[in-house]
């Protein structure tokens, strides 16, 4: 251990990018405190921070092509929530309600979310689907 702290040698710093503290090469030194760091785990070059600093926090990324996917995935689990139980087994023979919970063969779980005349729109976990029901 040396506590004399010299540009490449070794440092621990707080990773902005790792987001832990990591052990940092020492890139510059202003009057004798470190300045610029570039850490050894993920190579980013960053001010020398020996705690994490109070920042805001970063936008929220979202990746624009599942953005559909999420949000009807959210809807159908929100729907899941509130469904009535029990679990029906989707059968075209049989007339479903509003709210009602439904397992279908090969889309899984669904919640019906309106009842028309021989059908009703059934929210899946990817998508809405039409289903033949004895509805009348
Ligand atoms: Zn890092």
């Amino acid at each position: 251990m040396t506590d004399k702290i010299s540009t490449g040698g070794d440092i621990d710093a707080y990773c902005t990018k790792c987001k832990l503290n990591l052990e940092h090469f020492v890139l510059a030194i202003v009057a004798g405190a470190v300045v610029k760091v570039k850490c050894k785990t993920c190579g980013s070059i960053h001010r020398f921070k020996g705690t994490p600093a109070a920042r805001p926090k970063a936008t929220k990324k979202e990746s624009t092509s599942s953005r559909t996917f999420v949000s009807v995935q959210a809807q159908w689990e929100a729907a899941i929530d509130s469904a009535r139980g029990p679990e029906l087994t989707y059968d075209m023979k049989s007339s479903f309600q509003d709210g009602d919970l439904i397992v279908h063969n090969s889309f899984g779980k669904g919640v019906v979310l309106k009842t028309y005349f021989g059908k009703c729109s059934v929210l899946f976990r990817d998508k809405e689907r039409l289903l033949a029901t004895s509805n009348t």
